[in-house]
């Protein structure tokens, strides 16, 4: 499964959001395709087309979209050296598909923080040259390892060299990967390298209790949105303390506090949402009287991979997906008669599944 990693110095809120996302957290017996392990967290995504189905379809069970999130502690100064939990942090972040980096906003006299004082810039900084030494390392053993064949004229290699001399300016200039501008093909050339700074970025700005509903006016987070227009990057703002207090709360209670707090959604939910987004998935739904679904596939995933995703029976056996689009099923107010408004599709093996896609699939047993 597709995982987004949460990292970030210590004492800047990693374990209080963490413990939100597991106290929030998804019953497992529902994503059996989920991993079981102390430092993942399954959420659910929020998704208001769900509930307008449940209303449309009244099922028996609505069953929301999960996906993962792994707390990745051990992040020091050094790290890229081998220095404390190093390595070990390294590898676990090679291993998950985009970063949420938290970083502290929030000034508190009775924490600790690790360099002396509240500054997310240096903090970020931090953290990122860690990545950008690790993969400074890998490119240049790779760049002394092609040359030779580039020598040669082997075209291959020359276009790789040329990519792996930009990046190496880069690193040198202490600017991640991802700030990089590549073309189509020298993009495909770096994805094979699976450097650290290339994993999409959501910087996650950790405010008071207080400070929440003025977040735009902390200067703080100012400076984290600039930094992160420079690279591309998106930023969310919480109060991770404010948001385990959330967690604890369902339904109803939930809708009360927020409201008492003044805000729409939950910092979690936006959070859990943008990280969606961050790792290029989209949501398909399934529609019955017994059950109304919403699955998650990678966008572009084609029809019969992604009847795979709800059992691979439906993958090996599949003759056709009956489709119709959430907001064509929505206006004609059924699925008989989004029928008859000519509305549902039948559609083969090619057809690449749209986000909002209600899918019947037929196949053989
Ligand atoms: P970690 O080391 O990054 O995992 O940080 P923790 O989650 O353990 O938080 C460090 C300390 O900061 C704890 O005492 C938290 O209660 C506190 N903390 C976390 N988030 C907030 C916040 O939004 N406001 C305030 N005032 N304290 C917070």
């Amino acid at each position: 499964a597709l995982t987004t990693g949460i990292v970030g110095l210590p004492n800047v809120g990693k374990s209080t959001l963490f413990n939100a996302i597991t106290q929030a957290g998804a019953e497992s017996a529902n994503y059996p395709f989920c991993t079981i392990d102390p430092n993942v967290g399954i959420v659910e995504v929020p998704d208001p087309r769900l509930t307008k189905l449940t209303e449309l379809v009244q099922p028996k069970k609505t069953v929301p979209t999960a996906f993962e999130f792994t707390d990745i502690a051990g992040i020091v100064e050094g790290a890229s050296k081998g220095e404390g939990l190093g390595n070990k942090f390294l590898s676990h972040i090679r291993q998950v598909d985009a970063i949420s980096h938290v970083v502290r906003c929030f000034e508190d006299e009775n924490i600790t923080h690790v360099s002396g004082s509240v500054n997310p810039i240096r903090d970020i900084e931090v953290i990122n040259l860690e990545l950008i030494l690790a993969d400074l390392d890998s490119v240049e053993k790779r760049i002394s390892r092609v040359e030779k064949l580039a020598k040669s004229k082997d075209k291959e290699a020359i276009a790789e060299l040329e990519v792996l001399v930009l990046l190496r300016e880069a690193f040198e200039n202490e600017k991640p990967a991802r700030s990089v501008e590549l073309n189509d093909e020298q993009k495909k050339i770096v994805q094979g390298m699976h450097l650290l700074t290339m994993k999409p970025v959501l910087y996650v700005a950790n405010v008071n209790e207080d400070g929440l509903l003025v977040a735009d006016d902390n200067p703080l987070v100012q400076k984290v949105r600039e930094f992160a227009a420079g690279e591309n990057s998106e930023v969310i703002v919480v109060c991770a303390k404010i948001e385990e207090e959330i967690s604890e709360l369902e339904g109803e209670e939930k809708a009360m506090f927020l409201e008492e707090l003044g805000i729409q959604e939950s910092g979690l939910d936006q959070l859990i949402r943008a990280a969606y987004s961050l790792l290029g998935l989209s949501t398909y739904f399934t529609a019955g009287v017994q059950e109304v679904r919403a699955w998650t596939i990678r966008k572009g995933t084609k029809a019969p991979q992604a009847a795979g995703v709800i059992h691979t029976d439906f993958e090996r056996g599949f003759i056709r997906a009956e489709v119709v689009a959430y907001d064509d099923l929505v206006e004609a107010g059924s699925h008989a008669q989004a029928k008859e408004k000519g509305k549902v599709r039948l559609e083969g093996k090619e057809y690449v599944v749209a986000d909002g896609d209600v899918i019947h699939f037929r196949f053989n047993v």
